[in-house]
């Protein structure tokens, strides 16, 4: 051993027990986190999560919480799923990594693309792995200016989204992501992406949607996407995208003559429609991909997390026939590519997530169970005088908070969103804030009784927040 040699032995495990509070020290020193005041947090302290069962999670202090947000939309078949870890450790143990640049794959991520194309809708055959939805956001955004290159229309560049749209991070996906706040750190958005307003009837409710049935204010919001276009000229247009649900705007569920009128528009204009399934693919809607939900025929569709259940990063594009033909016979090169397209690892624990989710008939059962049953128990917390109205849709709903629903005068200081968002981790509940927007998307695991669970933690969140809101 020489003198400078780590003094601990190599076969204790790396993963050491602290307490709490060495963890957040830690932590506080180290550990710059994703979308977070760090200054904030290091007075506070982080939250440290240990290990996961089912819809459940533990932290440092052994408190066990409801996770309705199953991770971050990511962890669809639950927590400690065996098969999972099998797939990846035989994965592991056989060829943990080679790469797909080459002319080469490995027989997860072929069986996985073959598999992928099967459950999509029909015109998809083909798919271009990436690592996150992110990734994956700003393949579609080189590939669409590729497409209509290939065909001779090279104005073609512009892509339109929508305001509170979130489609990832990095710099392409942040533009098209619709996040005023995120556009205001580092010059966002990127050239030739224009955002049109979001179809959320309650935020309109005093003004385009005023005196309009939600039906009326669908068609009213799908027609800002072609004032856009006529605004810009259709010439110039490449594509459109959306969420299906816009799901970190809040779970924005759109009326149903929303998404049939922008497919008519796309149509009419011959723009690629393009469905960010990060969030909605594989169930969360009570189908395989969102788009079949509202029945749109989308030409690309970006995927991650459930694809995977979140147990190893893994995202992608399906590309339907009209892109993937011109890209195939007039193509050359596509010059754009990651280290890890295709990680034969993540590609094998999504092979044995998605054997899962069809063994479980998890997509039924959100579809014509638990879905229906949720959006039954939550109809029930519209009574409530700090609800002003609940929307869900399969495993994802929102439930509006209202700022005068007691009519008494607000405490001073308060957040609702967030003041209620404290009130669910500190009874042992993982709800998320959008503004006063509080969403779910609890794992598709998740039975009747946790549903009713989960309720009447939400509930009691609620009431809570009313208390510390509107004090007598
Ligand atoms: N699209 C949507 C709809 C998302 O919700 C997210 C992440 N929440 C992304 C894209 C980005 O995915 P990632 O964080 O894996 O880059």
């Amino acid at each position: 051993m020489t003198a400078n040699a780590p003094a601990f032995p190599t076969d204790l495990p790396t993963f050491v027990r602290r307490s709490t509070a060495e963890w957040q020290a830690a932590d506080a020193s180290h550990f710059l986190h994703p979308f977070t005041d760090h200054r904030a947090l290091a007075a506070k302290g982080v939250r440290v999560i240990t290990r996961g069962d089912g819809v459940y999670v533990w932290d440092t202090d052994g408190r066990r919480i409801f996770d309705a947000m199953a991770g971050l939309w990511c962890v669809n078949v639950g927590y400690g799923q065996e098969a999972l870890v099998q797939a990846a450790t035989h994965q592991m143990r056989t060829l943990p990594y080679y790469n797909a640049f080459f002319q080469t794959t490995t027989p997860p991520a072929t069986a996985l693309a073959e598999r992928l194309a099967a459950l999509a809708p029909a015109p998809f055959r083909h798919v271009f792995f990436s690592c996150s939805g992110s990734e994956a956001n700003d393949t579609v955004v080189r590939l669409v200016r590729r497409y209509w290159d290939l065909l001779g229309q090279p104005d073609r560049k512009v892509i339109i989204s929508r305001r509170n749209a979130y489609h990832g991070s990095t710099m392409a996906a942040a533009s098209l992501g619709g996040m005023a706040a995120m556009h205001a750190q580092g010059g966002l958005p990127i050239p030739d992406i224009v955002h049109i307003d979001q179809p959320h009837f309650w935020a309109h409710r005093d003004g385009a949607a005023k005196g309009l049935s939600r039906d009326e204010f669908g068609l009213v919001a799908a027609r800002w996407l072609e004032d856009k276009i006529a605004e810009i000229g259709p010439g110039r247009i490449a594509a459109f995208i959306g969420e299906p649900v816009q799901g970190a705007g809040g779970v924005v569920v759109p009326p149903p003559t929303y998404w049939p009128e922008i497919q008519r528009i796309c149509d009419r204009h011959g723009i690629l429609l393009v469905s960010d399934e990060v969030v909605c693919g594989f169930g969360r809607t009570g189908r395989w991909w969102g788009c079949e939900t509202f029945g749109t025929r989308p030409d690309l569709m970006t995927f991650a997390k459930g694809v995977t259940s979140g147990y190893v990063p893994l995202g992608g594009v399906m590309v339907a026939e009209r892109v993937a033909n011109a890209l195939i016979e007039r193509g050359g090169e596509f010059e754009h590519g990651y280290t890890y397209s295709g990680h034969p690892v993540a590609c094998a624990v999504a092979l044995a997530n998605l054997d899962l989710i069809e063994q479980q008939d998890l997509i039924r059962r959100v579809r014509e169970d638990t879905g229906p049953y949720v959006a039954e128990q939550l109809a029930k917390l519209a009574d409530h005088p700090m609800v002003a109205e609940v929307q869900s849709c399969g495993l994802m709903a929102a439930i509006q908070l209202c700022r005068d629903a007691s009519r008494k005068a607000i405490a001073p200081g308060i957040a609702l969103g967030m003041a209620c968002r404290k009130h669910c981790f500190e009874n042992g509940l993982v709800m998320r804030a959008v503004g006063d927007r509080m969403i779910v998307a609890p794992p598709l695991i998740l039975t009747r009784e946790q549903v009713d669970e989960m309720v009447g933690l939400i509930q009691q969140a609620l009431d809570l927040t009313e208390a510390e809101a509107f004090p007598e």
